[in-house]
C-alpha cells in the first residue's frame, strides 16, 4: 500500500510574507488614502463654494440696504424741498412722512430745519428732540449737518443711543432754493429696525447679519435661526452710512457639511472593519492552517505507525460491515483493502469449513460478547492456505462518545501453534518412548527377577511331583517343598509389587485441593489437543464441594488419561458430536468426577479386561492407563468405573474423598 505524501504547510503563508497577504492590504490601505484624499477635496471644494456664496450674499445685502438708503434720501430731499418752498402744509407734511415712514424700513422720523440748524417741522413725532445733537450742541452745530451743507450733498451723522436703548443714525439731505442752501431734511433710521426689516428671511435663515461699529460693538444683528455652530464670516464695510460701521454675515454649518462628515466617518469606519476582520480573518486562517498542520503530522504519524504494525486491524461497523482495515491485516489474508471495505458476512477470508463457528464469533461480537482474553479462528488466505488468527476485539468509540463499530486486532499464530503442536508432538513421542523404554526395561527386570522365583517354583514343584512319583510320601520334606515353594511365590508377587511402584513412579504428595481446581487444570493441558482434534471440551462444574486430600498430580493424571481416552473413542464421531463433558459433583461426603464422551461404547468382551494391565485395543495403546488409573484412585481410597451413556458413548466416574475426609 503506498503511503501518501505527507500534507506540506508554505511556511512562507504562515508568516504573512506572501503576496496574496499584502496585496489586498496595500489595496484596502490605498483605497483608504484615495477616500480621504477625496473628501479633503470635497470639503476643500465646499468650503470656497461657501466663501464664494457668502460675500455675493454679504455684496447684495450691502448694495440692498445702499439702494433703500439712498431712495429714501431721494424721497426726503423731495418731501423737504416741497415743504421749504412751501408747497406742503403742515399738515400734509406730516401724513407724508407718515406715509414714508410706514413703506422705508428703519426710518422712524424725519426732521425739517432750516438754514441756521433751526427746526422746522418734525414728523412723525410732535416734539423735536435733539436727535444727532446729543452733546448740547444744535442740530445745526453736527458735523453732517455742515458737511452736508458745506458738500451739498446728503451726509450720514455717526450711530448713537436713543431713548429705547436702540442704535440710531441719521441723514442729512441739504435742500436749496433758488440756487441757495435753505435748510436741510433730516431722516433718523433705527439701525435694528434697519436690519430686521431689510435683510430678507431666507438670507438670515442662513446667516446671522451684525452691524458693528468700530470698536466691535454689535448694534443690530438679524437671524433666524437659534443657537449653533458658526463657521465662516465675511464683514464689509457698511456704507452708507459709513462712520466705520461693518456688516458682517456668518454662516451657520450646514447641515450638508455634517451629513458629509458623517458619510466620510462612516466610510473610515467602514474601511477601518475592514481591516480589523481582514486580520481577524488571517489570523483564523493562520491558526486553521497550524491546526491542519498538526493533523497531517498526527495522522502521517499514526500511518507510520499502522504501517509498521505486524498485528493485522480491521474495524466493522455495528452492522458487521467492514470499515477499514491496515496493510498487516491486507498482508495477512492477500485481498486488498480497497475489496475488503464495505464486505459484510461472509467475508471471504472466513475458511467454509470453519463456517458456522466463525459466524458464531461474528455475532458473539457483534452482540457485544467477545471474550477478552481474545477469540481463536481459522482462516484463509487468498490462496487458500488456512491459518489461525488470534483476535481481540474491542468496541469503536467516536469522538462524539458514541459506539459506532468494533475494532479487532488479529494476530496470525500459525507458525506458534505449528511450534507448539511440535513440541507436543515431541513431547509425545518422548514420553511414549520413555514409556516404551520403561516398559522394556520393566519387562526385561520382570523377566529375570520373576525368573529366579518361578524356577525356584518349578525345581520345588518337580522335587514334590518326584516324590510322589516315586510314592514316597514324606509329608515333612513335601511341606518344605511347598513352603519353600510358597515362599519363592510371595517372592515373586513382591517383585511385581515393586513394578507395580515404579509404574506408579513417583511418591504420592497428598495436599487439600479443589478439585474444580484440577479439572480446570486437566482442561488446560489438553486444549491444544481438544484443539487439534476438533474436540469441544464442556466443564460442569458442581459449586461448594469440599475441599480433598489427594496428591494433585496424580489425580490429574487420571483425568488426562480419562480425557484422552474419550477423544480417542471420539475419533469416528461426527465434528459437530465431538464433546467431551467433564462434570463434578457431590458424592456423600465426598466428590464424584465424571467424563462422558460421545465414541461407540466399550463392547463387553472389550469391558471385562479394561482395567487390566496391557490390555489394549490400539496399535500404538500400553493399556496400562486404565489400570494405573485405577490403582491411582483406590490409593486414595476411591474408585473407578465406567457406564455406557444413553446418548451413546460412555462415561467414566471416579470418587474421591468420600469418607476420608
Ligand atoms: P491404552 O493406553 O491402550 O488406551 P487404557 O488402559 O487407557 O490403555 O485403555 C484400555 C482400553 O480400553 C483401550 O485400548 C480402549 O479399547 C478401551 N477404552 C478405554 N477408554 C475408553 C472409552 N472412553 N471408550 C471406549 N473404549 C475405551
Amino acid at each position: 500500500m503506498e503511503t501518501p505524501a505527507p500534507f506540506v504547510i508554505d511556511r512562507s503563508a504562515l508568516g504573512g510574507q506572501g503576496w496574496y497577504w499584502i496585496l489586498p492590504r496595500v489595496a484596502i490601505a490605498l483605497f483608504v488614502l484615495a477616500l480621504i484624499a477625496l473628501l479633503w477635496q470635497m470639503h476643500r471644494q465646499d468650503l470656497e463654494e461657501q466663501r464664494a456664496t457668502l460675500i455675493s450674499d454679504i455684496l447684495w445685502v450691502e448694495q440692498d440696504l445702499r439702494f433703500q438708503l439712498s431712495r429714501s434720501a431721494e424721497q426726503l430731499a423731495h418731501l423737504g424741498q416741497e415743504f421749504l418752498g412751501g408747497d406742503l402744509p403742515a399738515r400734509r407734511f406730516e401724513l407724508a412722512v407718515k406715509a414714508l415712514v410706514a413703506n422705508t424700513p428703519g426710518l422712524v422720523e424725519v426732521l425739517v430745519v432750516d438754514a441756521s440748524g433751526q427746526a422746522r417741522a418734525a414728523a412723525p413725532a410732535p416734539d423735536i428732540r435733539p436727535f444727532g445733537a446729543t452733546e448740547g450742541r444744535g442740530i445745526g452745530q453736527t458735523d453732517a449737518f455742515r458737511l452736508a451743507r458745506n458738500a451739498g450733498r446728503s451726509m450720514y451723522g455717526p450711530p448713537y443711543v436713543a431713548a429705547e436703548g436702540k442704535h440710531h443714525f441719521d441723514i442729512y439731505v441739504p435742500l436749496y432754493l433758488d440756487g441757495q442752501f435753505a435748510g436741510a431734511v433730516i431722516g433718523i433710521y433705527a439701525l435694528p429696525t434697519l436690519i430686521a426689516q431689510q435683510v430678507p428671511w431666507w438670507f438670515a435663515e442662513r446667516y446671522r447679519v451684525v452691524v458693528v461699529d468700530d470698536s466691535g460693538n454689535v448694534l443690530a444683528s438679524k437671524s433666524n435661526v437659534e443657537a449653533g455652530t458658526e463657521g465662516m464670516r465675511y464683514q464689509v464695510p457698511f456704507e452708507p452710512p459709513g462712520q466705520g460701521l461693518l456688516l458682517q454675515a456668518i454662516a451657520y454649518r450646514s447641515t450638508t457639511g455634517l451629513w458629509r462628515n458623517t458619510l466620510a466617518l462612516t466610510i473610515v469606519g467602514l474601511a477601518l472593519a475592514v481591516l480589523v476582520s481582514l486580520w481577524l480573518q488571517r489570523r483564523q486562517m493562520l491558526r486553521r492552517l497550524a491546526a491542519e498542520s498538526a493533523l497531517s503530522n498526527e495522522h502521517a504519524f499514526r500511518k507510520a505507525m499502522e504501517d509498521s504494525l505486524l498485528t493485522g486491524m480491521r474495524a466493522r461497523d455495528l452492522e458487521g460491515r467492514v470499515v477499514y482495515v491496515n496493510p498487516a491485516f491486507c498482508r495477512m489474508v492477500g485481498w486488498s483493502s480497497e475489496e475488503l471495505i464495505g464486505l459484510k458476512p461472509p467475508m471471504p477470508y472466513w475458511a467454509p469449513e470453519e463456517y458456522e463457528a466463525t459466524l458464531a464469533v461474528h455475532q458473539q461480537v457483534l452482540a457485544g460478547k467477545a471474550p477478552a482474553q481474545g477469540v481463536e479462528v481459522r482462516l484463509q488466505r487468498r490462496n487458500g492456505e488456512r491459518f489461525d488468527a488470534l483476535i481481540y476485539e474491542a468496541p469503536l468509540i467516536d469522538a462524539d462518545g458514541r459506539h459506532t463499530g468494533w475494532m479487532g486486532s488479529v494476530l496470525d499464530i500459525t507458525e506458534r501453534k505449528r511450534a507448539e503442536e511440535l513440541a507436543r508432538q515431541q513431547q509425545e513421542k518422548l514420553q511414549f518412548t520413555s514409556r516404551l523404554v520403561t516398559m522394556g526395561e520393566m519387562a526385561s527386570t520382570l523377566a529375570h527377577e520373576l525368573n529366579q522365583p518361578l524356577s525356584a517354583i518349578a525345581s520345588y514343584t518337580t522335587g514334590c511331583l518326584n516324590l510322589l512319583e516315586q510314592g514316597e510320601i514324606n509329608p515333612p520334606a513335601l511341606r518344605e517343598a511347598l513352603q519353600k515353594s510358597a515362599h519363592q511365590a510371595q517372592r515373586a508377587g513382591r517383585i511385581i509389587r515393586r513394578v507395580h511402584e515404579f509404574v506408579k513412579k513417583r511418591e504420592s504428595r497428598l495436599a487439600a485441593c479443589a478439585i474444580n481446581d484440577v479439572i480446570e487444570d486437566a482442561q488446560g493441558l489438553i486444549e491444544a489437543d481438544a484443539r487439534k482434534r476438533g474436540v469441544r471440551v464442556t466443564l460442569v462444574l458442581g459449586e461448594y464441594l469440599p475441599e480433598l486430600l489427594v496428591d494433585r498430580v496424580m489425580i490429574e493424571q487420571v483425568l488426562l488419561n480419562l480425557m484422552r481416552n474419550g477423544m480417542d473413542a471420539m475419533a469416528q464421531t461426527s465434528p459437530t458430536e465431538r464433546e467431551l463433558i467433564v462434570s463434578s459433583d457431590l458424592e456423600g461426603e465426598g466428590v464424584r468426577v465424571s467424563v462422558a464422551d460421545h465414541g461407540p461404547g466399550i463392547a463387553p468382551e472389550v469391558a471385562a479386561h479394561l482395567y487390566e494391565p496391557f490390555f489394549t485395543t490400539k496399535s500404538e495403546g500400553m493399556g496400562m492407563g486404565l489400570n494405573i488409573c485405577r490403582s491411582i484412585v483406590e490409593f486414595h481410597q476411591g474408585r473407578l468405573w465406567h457406564e455406557p451413556r444413553e446418548a451413546g458413548g460412555t462415561v467414566f466416574h471416579l470418587t474421591l474423598g468420600a469418607g476420608t475426609q
